[in-house]
């Protein structure tokens, strides 16, 4: 694969995704687990129906809409959900009323510091109706130059349906589970969440190609907060499974990544997610419950080791919840480096291993098998120094990512010079690292 191929397919999918209008249940949601299958071809769509009980929740009424518009008394309409999906309060309850400014105005959403942007709202666990729209046409309203009264209307639906996630399960040697999750309930906003969406579905495709797997992957593209409960309602014998989880999310925004530790905070996860985000020049957040579908994973009553990857987390950066969280704000290069960032954290899931130095007694003679350049130069080779570091702290019980910790030594030179004191008989493969958390 050349690194070029997936930014380009990450940028075409959240192209395709951006204008689907998508909410916690609904047409959206499917047509947007349906294109995902076409690049995930096992991908799962399961529904679960309105009303089903998922520990304290119950799973809503379906919302789909058809149209959704503010008129003037000349017929022009001056906020349209044609035009862009965030104008329209998500789950708005339907409405046809012709109204007088003073009684549209409180359903009217603004972001005044932000006159051009659009806000992004809800309404899931509240019945009511509103339209978002920039401060520049709501002036425009207020100083009286789209006259009223005005006719509302939201063409839509709520009521008994279902709610859809996707499932992506990648079997590998062992049943146990490495899970990778990420919601798919906002309408058109690019770093939040597409860019997770985007790296999931790439990370997917590498792992899928990949030859020998140690664990089991499963992919989980859920609606936020109620599909992941949903989930785990409908799965109860699933977090016995999950050995290691991490939620993607605002991957292709502004800032270096930022790995959000676990609610226990030392769990294998944590320690790899962290030392691989670190050497990234990223940073490292302890958990807080509040977030993204981290905080489901690691409720007291599920304790899952669930981290998350993220870039400036929401409510950060200034275009979140907003239209400028746009396709311009999400660059491919950080996508890419998020990717590559995922396939190191699988990379030392999957291989880092415990290994015994047979030749203990000082420094083993590397010269005499081979392994040592007889040029002699100034300073030791890479290949040198990873060799020397394995021989100095390979006692069967510090694992080759402990000693990428401390070394600095990238962990797939590590990987590889491991493989060659085996081959010259100095080093003994203890086998992989057991996790010791349960
Ligand atoms: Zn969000």
């Amino acid at each position: 694969m050349t690194p070029s191929a997936p930014d380009t397919a990450m940028r075409t999918l959240m192209e395709r995704l951006y204008p689907v209008c998508r909410s916690i249940t609904g047409e959206g949601v499917r047509e947007t687990l349906d294109v995902l299958r076409e690049k995930l071809p096992a991908l799962e769509i399961v529904s679960v129906p309105s009303g089903t009980s998922a520990y304290d929740w119950t799973v809503n009424d379906e919302w789909n809409v058809r149209a959704a518009y503010v008129a003037d008394s000349t017929g022009r309409r001056v906020v349209d959900l044609a035009d862009h999906t965030l104008h329209l309060v998500s789950y708005s309850v339907p409405v046809r009323a012709t109204l007088t400014w003073d009684e549209l105005r409180p359903h009217l959403h603004t972001l005044p510091d932000h006159p051009d942007w659009i806000p992004y709202r809800t309404s899931y666990y509240h019945r009511d109706w509103g339209f978002c729209l920039t401060q520049r046409r709501y002036d425009e309203l207020a100083d009286g130059r789209y006259p009223g009264p005005y006719e509302v209307v939201v063409d839509a639906t709520l009521g008994p349906g279902v709610l859809n996630y996707g499932e992506l399960l990648v079997p590998g040697e062992s049943n146990e589970e490495v899970l990778v999750t990420s919601h798919v309930c906002h309408p058109s906003l690019a770093n939040d969440n597409l860019a997770g969406i985007a790296v999931a579905v790439a990370l997917a495709q590498r792992i899928s190609a990949q030859l020998r797997r140690r664990w089991s992957y499963r992919f989980l593209f859920a609606p936020g907060t109620i599909g992941s409960i949903a989930w785990l309602a409908g799965n109860p014998e699933a977090p016995a499974r999950v050995r290691h989880g991490i939620v993607l999310t605002g991957l292709g925004g502004p800032g270096p990544l930022v790995y959000k530790r676990t609610r226990r905070g030392d769990r294998r996860i944590d320690d790899v997610g962290a030392g691989v985000v670190e050497g990234r020049g990223g940073e490292v957040r302890a958990y807080s419950p509040y977030g993204y579908d981290e905080r489901q994973f690691n409720a007291i009553g599920f304790d899952m080791p669930v981290g998350r990857l993220s870039r400036t987390p929401h409510g950060e950066y200034p275009e979140y919840h907003t239209s400028a969280d746009d396709l311009d704000l999400v660059s491919d290069s950080r996508m890419f480096e998020a990717l590559e960032a995922l396939s190191e954290v699988v990379d030392i899931l999957e291989n880092d291993r415990l290994y015994r130095n047979l030749v203990p007694h000082g420094e083993p003679q590397l010269g005499k098998r081979g392994l040592y350049p007889s040029t002699g130069g100034r300073n030791a080779s890479a290949t040198v120094m990873a060799m020397l570091w394995i021989l100095a702290y390979a006692d069967g019980e510090t694992s080759l990512w402990e000693i990428a910790r401390r070394s600095e030594v990238g962990f797939p030179l590590l990987k590889e010079s491991a493989a060659v004191l085996c081959k010259a008989g100095v080093l003994a493969d203890e086998g992989p690292v057991e996790d010791s958390f349960r």
